[in-house]
């Protein structure tokens, strides 16, 4: 058996299931990380592949950037906790805020879970109303208000997801179809009660979904009518698909936006930013409570300037390299799949694709969930048999780094080749 076979049976005796998140797990058992460095990884069996899951759109600039070491290490020199306000977060507020117009104040946390539950508190604090609005598909981080799938029947009010997770809390969050701007505006008519409405501005949880060509600006429009805080949950989007996230891609303000992901290329950080009259609703100055221990931790800040200063100098040459590739993996993909005469959908943007298997388009939740699982479960095994890693679910991303070269995207090529193949038979 191969090692990380045996770590895996070692690993369900002390760890649920084996894994520390649930989408890291996968039939017959995930591979044992060895190291990482710039668009690769490698188990622990001395398997090599090029890694397009990137710690999940975390690793823009890839693994083991260099610029990010460099500033990382010159603070494990001065310290790794102070649990005391430092220089850095100034600076790294600034830079947040410089490339977010829509970003007066940012306070900074750890996970992108605790960035949306803490936005959604502010905009309860902010409004004194109840409820939320969140989009059928759309994640959030795992809990209870977000943790919501629709109920049935049309009052749109959601159901937990979790065993555990308090109906009593998710009968508060009303969930919508993505891209439906009519069942938006039918459910704010019908509930009086509305403090906010989360969104993924491009969803990158269901596979990736695109916005629809009005949806965003609809979206904005109906919330800033209604007097409703609207919340972009940039964890994915922020950085990755330009330098001020998916509001700058789509020329939108939101009153509140989260990030995460992207925001330090690898390290343990989160923020929420937003208007003033918002933000300072904070404690200790504000009646909205919100705290934690590492929040601001100089270690994790230190690698949120350097990416954040690595992006603003890269700047163009960087979103242009990233949208190039894709073009290229995506249109290719496209090409392999025709010819084969497999039924596909290729939905892609910046450094984000996926493939979908289904000859209709995939616009939401629903038409997400009607692709194929099981040929994309069979595609994702015989890229990793082909050396080619990428989120072991169809309802994830694929995503670019600024790593992968054109020998990567070869090689990629052709290991997805040989898995659309896979799939055929
Ligand atoms: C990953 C993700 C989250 C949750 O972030 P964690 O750091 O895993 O808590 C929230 N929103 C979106 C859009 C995400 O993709």
């Amino acid at each position: 058996m191969s090692k990380s076979g045996k770590l895996f049976n070692i690993s369900k005796k002390v760890i649920p299931s084996g894994v520390n998140s649930p989408v890291r797990y996968f039939e017959p058992y995930p591979f044992f990380t060895k190291k990482a460095n710039g668009s690769h990884i490698w188990d622990v069996d001395d398997n090599r592949y090029i890694d397009f899951c990137n710690g999940y759109g975390a690793l823009l600039l890839g693994h083991r950037r260099k610029e990010i070491l460099k500033s990382v290490s010159s603070q494990l020199s001065k310290g790794t906790l102070y649990c005391t306000p430092t220089e850095s977060e100034i600076e790294l507020s600034k830079l947040i805020i410089g490339n977010f117009p829509s970003v007066d104040k940012v306070r900074l946390m750890n996970t992108g879970g605790e960035a949306t539950m803490t936005a959604i508190r502010l905009a309860r604090g902010f409004t004194k109303k109840k409820k939320i609005i969140k989009f059928e598909g759309c994640y959030h981080g795992a809990h209870d208000s977000v943790l919501v799938k629709a109920g049935s029947g049309s009052a749109h009010n959601g159901i937990s997801v979790s065993d555990g997770g308090l109906d009593e809390v998710s009968k508060n969050t009303l969930v919508v179809e993505y891209n439906d701007i009519e069942d938006l505006q039918k459910t704010i008519q019908k509930n009086k009660d509305i403090a906010g409405v989360i969104v993924e501005p491009v969803l990158a949880n269901m596979g990736l979904i695109l916005p629809e060509k009005n949806f965003l600006s609809d979206l904005r429009k109906i919330t800033k009518e209604n007097n409703i805080p609207l919340i972009f949950d940039e964890v994915v989007t922020g950085f990755r698909i330009a330098p001020g996230g998916a509001q700058e891609y789509f020329g939108i303000k939101p009153d509140i936006t989260t990030m995460a992901k992207a925001l330090s290329n690898g390290f343990t950080i989160s923020a929420v930013g937003g208007k003033k009259q918002i933000m300072d609703l904070l404690s200790p100055g504000g009646k909205v409570y919100q705290a934690s221990t590492f929040a601001g931790n100089p270690i994790s800040v230190s690698a949120a300037i350097s990416s954040i200063k690595t992006i603003n100098k890269m700047k163009n040459k960087l979103y242009s390299k990233l949208e190039r590739y894709n073009l290229l993996l995506s249109t290719a993909l496209d090409d392999m799949a025709t010819d084969m005469r497999i039924p596909h959908q290729i939905n892609f943007t910046a450094s984000m694709l996926q493939i979908f298997f289904t000859d209709k388009p995939v616009v939401n939740y629903q038409t997400s969930k009607n692709a194929n699982a099981k040929k994309f479960q069979k595609l994702f095994r015989t890229l990793l048999k082909n050396g080619v890693f990428i989120a072991p679910s169809q309802f994830e991303v694929v995503f670019l780094s600024d790593a992968h070269t054109k020998t990567d995207l070869n090689r990629t090529l052709d290991a997805y080749h040989s898995a659309l193949k896979s799939v055929k038979k």
